[in-house]
């Protein structure tokens, strides 16, 4: 092949990445583009999406080529420089979600288009359920198949990329210090060497803050999740099980972010003063206002408490997933479709829980995995001063609270 695009996504590293190093083995030019579409607002995770850009540029920089940045809409804009440069196919990773699989064939009009692997360890279409169907419904079979199912091998970066030179690379936005290939490499090294082994233990422990924090760069694909996959510690790879377990469902079940995966007829309540309460971290429920609160100081959440801030607004106050999704859509660094809807159907009882009437009951929450109230402490300043014993039930402590709101809903 004489010239080819490599349509980078969400997928913005060069290790491990098999559609660039296809590319590069098959093709005399290659020219990594990235197109910044203003039909798919990147939100607050602009200036990390920036980064991640700024970062994949210069790598790509150092093996000769650069990264083409174009805006606009991404199908139109890659034709047109399919057309500028006589490009005759453009290689890209697949994806799951209904928008990116529109786009692909939206672009397979007009051009060829390869698809690679490379969004999740395996394939979202490679195993099936012995009993039939064209995807698992429950995590357990799933992880034993999928700790089975055969790996292809982890690709090198390549060496060079052989660029087709003159283009104009185009500009990049404005970035933060946080995203990118490089940054999140040296935090898998760090990350592993430190904590990796008693990933198990520790996982929950809401103020220990000891899981990775790798889920924005995996977000964006400035690690290969099939590379991080090869870490050895099963409780921690179960997790990225989890990761590939909603992608496959998503492949599946496309409407994951708006309609029921499994229909109960649920009567959801229309409170909008309860769902501000709740996005604001002022339900009267520490854990459940230190886990919103953190959402909305780091654009991130530890996952217990994301377990248990959800179940509040489904299980407590009955409000439907799909405002909290939205919500934690919006702000998570994380935040992606087949991850953020699955999980929150999986809580609400409309998704893939073989128990959907499970809740979790916040004051057990907060007592079995924030015993000292260290967590709540740290992102609900008003209750710095409560003592440990009444620090999740600050309505029984013997002094009221100043600045803390009762409780919306008792339990
Ligand atoms: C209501 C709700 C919404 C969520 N929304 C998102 C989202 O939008 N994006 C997202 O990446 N994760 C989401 N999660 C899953 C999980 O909370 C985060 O992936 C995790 O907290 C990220 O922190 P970490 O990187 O330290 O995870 P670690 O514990 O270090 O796990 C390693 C990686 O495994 C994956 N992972 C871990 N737990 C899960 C899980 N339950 N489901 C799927 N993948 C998982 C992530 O990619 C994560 O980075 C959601 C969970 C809930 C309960």
């Amino acid at each position: 092949m004489e010239t080819v695009i490599v349509l980078f996504n969400r997928d913005l590293r060069v290790h491990d990445h098999p559609a660039l190093s296809a590319a590069c083995e098959r093709a005399r030019r290659v020219l990594p583009l990235f197109v910044l579409d203003p039909g798919v607002p990147p939100g607050r995770r602009g200036p990390f999406l920036a980064a991640c850009l700024a970062d994949l540029r210069e790598s790509l920089r150092s093996r000769g080529a650069d990264l083409v940045v174009r805006r606009g809409d991404a199908v139109r804009e890659t034709l047109r420089l399919a057309r500028e440069t006589s490009a005759s196919a453009v290689f890209t990773s697949a994806d799951v979600s209904e928008l990116a699989r529109t786009r692909q064939r939206r672009l397979a009009e007009g051009i060829e288009v390869r698809r690679f692997p490379g969004v999740t360890v395996v394939p979202p279409d490679l195993l099936r359920p012995s009993g039939g169907g064209d995807h698992y419904r429950v995590f357990t079979p799933y992880w034993r198949a999928w700790q089975q199912a055969a790996r292809r091998a982890v690709l090198p970066a390549p060496p060079r990329v052989p660029f087709l030179q003159g283009i104009d690379p185009g500009v990049l936005p404005d970035a933060d210090r946080r995203g990118g290939e490089t940054l999140a490499r040296e935090r898998l090294r760090a990350w592993s060497a430190r904590h990796l082994a008693h990933y198990g233990e520790g996982h929950d422990d809401l103020a220990g803050d000891t899981t990775s924090r790798l889920s924005p760069y995996l977000r964006f694909g400035c690690l290969s999740p099939l590379e991080v996959s090869t870490l050895d510690n099963d409780a921690f790879t179960r997790q990225l099980c989890w990761r590939d377990f909603h992608h496959q469902v998503t492949f599946a079940f496309p409407r994951i972010n708006r309609d029921d995966y499994r229909p109960r007829g649920h009567q959801w309540r229309d409170d909008e003063e309860a769902l501000q309460a709740w996005k604001a971290g002022q339900t009267g429920v520490p854990i459940v206002d230190a886990g919103m609160r953190q959402l909305l100081s780091e654009g991130w959440m530890h996952n217990r408490a994301r377990l248990i801030t959800a179940s509040y607004l489904v299980k407590h106050l009955r409000i439907d997933w799909r405002r909290g999704a939205a919500h934690f859509f919006d702000l998570l660094l994380d935040g992606e479709v087949a991850n953020n809807f699955g999980n929150w159907q999986w809580v609400a009882g409309t998704g893939n829980d073989t128990r959907p009437n499970r809740t979790f009951n916040p004051l057990r929450q907060a007592r079995r995995f924030d015993p000292e109230g260290r967590y709540v402490r740290a992102h609900v300043p008003e209750l710095a001063d409560v003592p440990a014993a009444h620090v999740h039930e600050p309505w029984h402590a013997p002094a009221p609270v100043r600045a803390y709101p009762p409780p919306l809903v008792l339990f």
